[in-house]
């Protein structure tokens, strides 16, 4: 059975994250998406809320499940047995990150193999931060997030701006 880790920070869940979970659960007999802290990075929503909402998305994909993980993604790797990441790539930007980040993970465990999937033309500029950003200034979302996150980041944006 080929089963694909696509690790991220979903902050928040985008149609550009959905689209390629898609993409690979017709590829993969199974798909978990990890949803990952790093104790560095500075999160708007948690862990358990981003989890929820890519659980909410994804609830009627049949082989896609959902997990969260704190720390390196490989070490949850290992821990399952499992050996495939899949990781998105919008533009040139992403290229550099993506590919040092997979070489390193190969450094670390070797028996790791990063599987890059091209961003489907409509959704390469969106990103989380972006997202964010417009929802900051108001800005409409319409396809840019799935509608059940819509809700939900317009109200968080609310609380951190109090
Ligand atoms: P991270 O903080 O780990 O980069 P993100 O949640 O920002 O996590 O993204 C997770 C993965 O999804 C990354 O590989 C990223 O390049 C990819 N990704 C993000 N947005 C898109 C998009 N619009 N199209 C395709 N891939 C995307």
């Amino acid at each position: 059975m080929k089963i694909a880790v696509y690790p991220g920070s979903f902050d928040p869940i985008t149609t550009g994250h959905l689209d390629i979970i898609h993409r690979i659960s017709r590829i993969y007999d199974e798909v978990i998406v990890l949803v990952s802290h790093t104790p560095n990075k500075n999160y708007l929503f948690s862990t358990i809320e981003r989890f929820q909402m890519v659980q909410d998305c994804v609830e009627n994909f049949k082989n896609v499940k959902v997990e969260t993980h704190q720390g390196l993604t490989i070490d949850y790797l290992k821990s399952k047995n499992l050996n495939i990441i899949v990781r998105g790539l919008r533009a040139v930007v992403d290229f550099e990150y993506e590919m040092a980040m997979a070489n390193m993970n190969k450094k670390l465990y070797p028996e790791v193999e990063t599987i890059l999937m091209f961003s489907t033309p409509d959704y390469y500029y969106i990103s989380s931060r972006a997202i964010k950003e417009i929802a900051r200034f108001n800005g409409k979302l319409d396809g840019l997030i799935p509608d059940n996150v819509k809700p939900l980041l317009i109200q968080k944006l609310k609380e951190v701006m109090r």
